[in-house]
Parts: structure tokens; sequence; C-alpha cells
């Protein structure tokens, strides 16, 4: 662009002013010139004139022929018409004609200028000659009396000629310089703009981004310091750019490593930038996000709530919001204004914690409390009451003094077996929290044996037979005390929970990876919808008939949290009304 403009203003303005120049140079030196050859010819022959005037002076009342003669010498050796004329326009001698056939000249106009006392000159058609002439005429005087008058005159063509062939020269001449000067401009256009338009090449690769790219440095002075300053802006540039990207690189790691969800927002409340986790916390994609209402995002409206107060409050402002996004979930928000280098508000930075497993977690321990307390205030509630009646009189009647000391002695044994399960629990807990949990090679089905011979006098008092299917040479890295209790309190349900001459069945089995103990018993099952629960703590599915049997509703999440120290798991498979298949699945290694 800029190499054309410069060819299509810059230099065509050169060759306009520099051919007005010629022209008026050329115009003006021709015009000058001509006028200097006719004034210079004018005074040649009023020059001539005169020589000849003095030369024929006293002869003009000599022989008419001899005069003529004279004449005709003069003008041949001067190479000019010189023409004698009498006062009353009879020519007495002329150089190149016949004077006695030569008509009156008396009314020519530069012999009548003269004849007057003027100067004599004229530039006329000649009638005689049949050409234009330049005439001059000077007066002869002869003691103070006017005898003639010497005329002197030339063709204008030549004159015409020699101003033609020098109009030629000069315009020839103009031609030349005029080419020169067109090719001289055009090679110093050439130089100045050479580096003019590398320049603007290498702006151009700037603006591209391709700041490693340098400019020659041209000789001249201006532009050579230009290059250098570019190619020093380019350099910081890039510095710069560097600096800003590597900042950028540092902050999006930084923000996508955190935990927290981060939202930043504009005064419009679209969303300017959003990191990974507080994207995972709407169920949308970081990328996707940038310009969107928050509204678009999450219809929460504790969220835009908050938005608001951080935004028109002014303030940090820090609460907790219940959001719903695929299931409640529970978020901490820390929210403060985003300031520009001006300190002008330009939005709000939110920041998210995702507390929801928190929340789940104190509602569990809340729960569990709840449970606890219940559970021990039945028990007690009983014994205090049987101690008052005793306290108050029974116990003067020894038989149901008895009775009630036994009821008392029952459900101190029950608080204890709650208290002892609970210990139990929380050891496994912390053991597993800790890694404080041994484990040694164990002989598995030992260990099973164990457990079963725990039981044969339950079972044998309710005529249940205890079947056992082991898998041969198996052992593995267990806590050997940890696991025989697991299996102890499914046996004891499946004792518990069969009727008289049933049988259970337990069994081990080796797999690729890990074996399993599988306790199988035809009791009454357990209807499909209670299966979620069945693991956690004081969950009963018949709670009056259940504490009757003695059970403390742990048993089942003892075992879950055993299987679970061991990296394992424990499932359940029931049909109602035909039986239960409890299965501990743990490793081998
Ligand atoms: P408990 O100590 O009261 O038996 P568990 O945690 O061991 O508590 O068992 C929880 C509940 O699971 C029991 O109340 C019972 O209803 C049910 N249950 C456990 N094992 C069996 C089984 N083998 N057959 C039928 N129901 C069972």
């Amino acid at each position: 662009m800029i190499e054309k403009r410069l060819i299509q203003h810059l230099y065509p303005t050169y060759l306009l002013i520099m051919v007005l120049a010629l022209g008026a140079f050329g115009w003006y030196a021709m015009a000058s010139l001509k006028d200097f050859l006719f004034a210079r010819t004018a005074s040649e022959l009023a020059a001539r004139a005169g020589f000849t005037e003095v030369l024929m002076q006293g002869r003009w009342s000599e022989d008419p022929a001899e005069v003529d003669r004279i004449c005709k010498r003069l003008g041949k050796r001067t190479n000019t018409r010189i023409t004698l004329i009498l006062p009353d326009g009879v020519v007495l001698g002329d150089s190149d004609e016949d004077p006695r056939k030569m008509e009156n000249h008396a009314r020519r106009p530069e012999v009548q200028a003269v004849l007057h006392g003027e100067v004599g000159r004229s530039l006329r058609f000649s009638r005689t000659l049949q050409k234009k002439m330049m005439y001059r005429a000077e007066a002869v005087r002869e003691e103070g009396r006017l005898v003639g008058v010497v005329r002197t005159a030339i063709p204008v063509t030549t004159l015409e000629y020699l101003v033609a062939s020098v109009k030629y020269r000069i315009f020839v001449g103009i031609i030349l310089i005029g080419l020169l000067s067109a090719g001289v401009g055009l090679i110093i256009y050439r130089r100045l703009s050479r580096p003019l338009i590398e320049m603007r090449e290498g702006a151009e690769q700037f603006a591209r981004g391709e700041l490693d790219y340098r400019l020659p440095i041209p000789d001249s002075g201006h532009l050579g310091s230009l290059a250098v300053a570019l190619n020093r802006m380019a350099g910081q540039l890039k510095e710069r750019i560097d600096t800003i990207v590597r900042q950028r690189n540092e902050q999006e790691a930084l923000l996508s490593g955190m935990m927290e969800g981060v939202i930043a927002i504009d005064m419009e409340r679209r969303i300017l930038s959003m990191n990974r986790a507080a994207a995972a916390l709407f169920g949308v994609h970081a990328g996707e996000v940038r310009g969107k209402r928050l509204a678009e995002i999450s219809r929460a409206i504790d969220l835009q709530e908050f938005v608001e107060k951080v935004i028109v409050g002014g303030e940090t402002v820090e609460e907790e919001l219940a959001i719903f996004a695929g299931g409640e979930q529970y978020l901490q928000a820390h929210g403060t204004l985003l300031k520009d280098s001006e300190f002008r508000r330009i939005g709000a930075l939110v920041v998210l914690n995702d507390i929801t497993r928190i929340k789940r977690l104190e509602k569990v321990r809340r729960d569990f409390f709840d449970n606890v307390s219940h559970e021990l205030r039945t028990p007690l509630t009983s014994i205090t009451g049987y101690v008052e009646t005793l306290r108050d009189g029974a116990m003067d009647r020894p038989k149901d003094a008895a009775r009630f000391l036994e009821v008392i002695h029952r459900q101190s044994n029950r608080l204890l077996a709650i208290i002892e399960d609970l210990l139990a629990l929380s050891r496994i807990e912390q053991g597993t929290e800790r890694g404080s949990i041994e484990f040694e090679e164990t002989d598995i089905n030992a260990l099973v044996e164990r457990a079963i011979q725990l039981l044969e006098k339950m079972a044998g008092e309710k005529k249940i037979t205890i079947d056992q299917s082991f898998e041969p040479d198996l052992s593995a890295r267990v806590n050997g005390r940890l696991l025989e209790q697991a299996v102890q309190n499914l046996l004891n349900n499946a004792v518990k929970f069969s009727s008289e001459g049933k049988t259970v069945r337990v069994t081990t089995v080796k797999e690729e990876e890990r074996f399993l103990i599988r306790v199988t018993d035809e009791g009454p099952g357990i209807p499909r919808e209670y299966l979620p629960r069945l693991f956690e703590r004081f969950y009963r599915i018949d709670r009056d008939r259940n504490r009757e049997m003695g059970g403390t509703g742990l048993g089942l999440a003892i075992v879950k949290h055993i299987a679970q120290a061991h990296r394992g798991v424990v499932t359940v498979e029931s049909t109602p009304g035909r039986g239960s298949t409890f299965t501990i699945c743990l490793p081998l290694a």
C-alpha cells in the first residue's frame, strides 16, 4: 500500500513539477531568444543602413546606374537587401531588383516613418520579393537637407529558421533533461522507498505476532534509527507477551488445580471465567461459559442473591449456600469485589467450597448420636424403672424381686453389648484411618472353623446344622481376630434368624486375586427395599422383635467396617421366604 501510494502520489507529482518547470523554462528561453534575435537583427539592419548611408555620402546625384551597381555589390556582400529611395519615393537603387521596374516607395511604412522624423522600422510582407521581411530605414541628409532614404531589409524566414532550429535543440535538450531526471528521480525514489517498504513488511510481521523477526538496518541515519527503535520495540513486546503468557499459564494451572470452584463475574452478571472445579459443580464445560449469564449456568437463587450482595454491597461476603445440581449440594461461598488497576469495580470473584460431604457426615454423626442415645435410653429406662419398683417395696417380695433383678441383669448385659459393639466399631474405624490394623498371613479355613465352634452350642439348641465347604489351602494376609469376629456376626445372624431344624452353610472360595467367605441360611430372608440400608449402624428391620432376640443393630455395620479395613466388601443376596446369603469378599494380598 505504502509503496503504491508513493508511486501514485509522490512520483507523479515529482514528474509533473519537473515537466512544468522544464516547460516554463523552455517557453521562457525560446521567447527570450526570439526577442533577442529580432532585436539584434533590427540593430544590425540599422548599423548596415548607417554604414550604407556613410558610404553613399555625396553620391546621390551621381549616375543612377552606378549607384544601383554599388547597391547590388553591397547587398551581395552583406547578405542584406539594400534599397536607396529618393525623398519623393522614387527608387534610386536596389540590391535585389531593377529600380526602374520598382514602384514608388513613398507609402512604405518605414519610409513614411523616416519622412516624419521617426525611427523607420517595419515587419511586413514585401510585394516586390513576395516574402515576409524586416525593414529598417535611415534618413540621409546633406547640409541639413533630406536627400534620400537608405532602407535595409532581410527576410524574416531566415530568422524564423534560426529560431526554429534553436527551439528544436532546446526541445530536445528539455526532453533529455526530463528523461534523465525522471530516471534519477526513480532511482532516488527506489532508494528511499525500499527501506520504507522493508519496514512496513517488518511491521506487518510484528503485527502477525512474529516478534522474533528483525528489520534490516538501512544506512540512512533517520531510517536506521527508526529500524533500530522498531526492533527494540519488538524485543520488548516479545518479553512482555512472554511474561504475560507465563503468568496466565501459571494462574490457569493454579486455578484449575484448585479444589475450590472459582468464578469471576462482571458487572452485567456475565461470567468472565470459571475454573474446572466450578464448572464441575454446575455440570458445565469451563471453556464454554465465558460471556454467559450466571442465571444460565445455575438456577440457584441463593447463588444469584449472593453475587448481588457482593456486587451491590461491595464488601467481602461469606455464606453457606444450598444449590440443586443433580442432587442437593452445600457450598461455602466467599465473595469479594473485583477491581481494575484504577480500583473501579469490574465485577465479583466468588470462591466456592463444596461442603456437601462435610454436611452429610455431620448429619450421619448427628443421626448416630440420636440413635446411640435412643438405644442406650431404652434399657436404662427399664433398669431405672425396676430399681425404683424394688426400692418402693418390691424388694420385700422375693419372687418379684428375683424376676425384676433378672430383667435388670438382661438389660445391663444389653447395654454392655451395645457399648462393646460401639467400642469395637470405633476401634475398627480408627484403625482403618490410622492404618494401625496389623495383617498377617492367616489360614482362613481354620479361622472360619473357630467362629463356627463358638456358635455350635446356640445352633445345637435350635437343632440347626452348620454345613461347611472349604477351599483347600486358603490363606491370606488378614487381621485374624477382626475377620473371625465378622464371620461370627454373620453366623450369629444366620442362626438367630433361622427357624429350628434348618441348615446354615459356610463356604470359602478362592478366586484369582480375592477370596470369599459366604454364609447362607434358610431363614426368613430380607425384603429387597431393606437391602440398601442393611449395613447401617442401628438399622433393624423389625426393631422390637430384634431387640427381644438381643441384637444391637451394630453386627452388620461391624462386618462392613472389617471388610473395608481389609480393602474388601460385604454383600447380601436374599429371597424373602427362602433365605439369605452374606458374602465377605477380600483381596488375597
Ligand atoms: P442385630 O445385631 O440386631 O442382628 P445386625 O446389624 O446384625 O443387627 O442386623 C441388622 C438387621 O438385619 C437385623 O435386625 C435383621 O433384621 C436383619 N438381618 C441380619 N441378618 C439376617 C439374616 N441372616 N436373615 C434375616 N435378616 C437378617
